[in-house]
């Protein structure tokens, strides 16, 4: 018996956008501004990861289980996980995210986020961007982290917390610093002003960028929303870099 046209469309259009369509003689379709090829080399974390970082682990340890350089230096997140590697089949959509070019992709990412995320997503009692300086905003007036947080919040039924955190200076371009001179460039670079504390205050939260590098950003918030009273915040992003070379020390 075949389903109803609506369902049928329904669940066609919710598999589209985790995989790209392709015409029935297997010809490439276009999906996000992407081929499929180009969506087929993206590589997913799909398997074991480490519970502190979402590093991917070769093995699974089973649940919980964090990688040797987590439990070394214990990050101000608690728990944090990644949709994907940041890699050159990940960079072109993720940019053109971040410059506008293709608002469509942000409930793609939110619909990854919810899935590598999944864990984190049913802990959270909010979802909240990383936030952009005011300056920023208003030259680019498009903050990528909140337009994937934004349908996030919606699918999985969460509070959104657009401006709870706001980044209360500039932080100088992260290109070319070491992990610890990240650290320090965005340390008390976060803040929750004093009338938002109520939203954050003994609150789980899900802090969502769209890349993670050294992780040195998401800690700074993380940091700023603990010191606010938040109970727990956890980290969703959709790429991070294989290797955080803030976590080798
Ligand atoms: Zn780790």
């Amino acid at each position: 018996m075949k389903p109803p046209p609506a369902l049928a469309a329904a669940w066609r259009n919710g598999l589209d956008l985790i995989f790209p369509p392709r015409g029935l003689d297997g010809a490439p379709a276009l999906a996000g501004g992407l081929t499929a090829e180009a969506w087929s080399r993206i590589h997913f974390l799909d398997g074991p990861v480490c519970d502190g970082c979402g590093q991917p682990f070769e093995f699974d340890l089973g649940p919980g289980v964090r990688c040797a350089a987590c439990m070394t230096r214990p990050r101000a997140f608690d728990a944090a996980r990644a949709a994907c590697l940041y890699d050159d089949a990940v960079r072109d959509p993720i940019l053109k995210l971040k410059h506008a070019d293709r608002p469509d992709l942000a409930p793609l990412f939110a619909l990854w986020l919810s899935r590598a995320a999944r864990e984190l997503v049913a802990e959270a009692d909010a979802v909240l961007p990383v936030p952009l300086h005011a300056f920023r905003l208003l030259k680019r007036r498009y903050n990528q982290a909140a337009e994937i947080a934004r349908p996030l919040a919606r699918r999985e039924g969460l509070a959104y917390l657009p401006d709870a955190l706001v980044r209360r200076r500039r932080t100088e371009s992260q290109a070319g610093k070491s992990g610890s001179g990240r650290r320090r460039n965005v340390a008390a670079a976060f803040e929750v002003p004093a009338r938002k504390r109520p939203l954050v205050e003994g609150k789980r939260l899900l802090l969502i960028d769209d890349v993670m590098t050294t992780g040195a950003t998401a800690e700074g918030c993380a940091r700023a929303l603990k010191q606010a009273g938040a109970a727990r915040v956890d980290v969703a992003v959709v790429a991070r870099v294989k290797e955080m070379a803030g976590l080798t020390i």
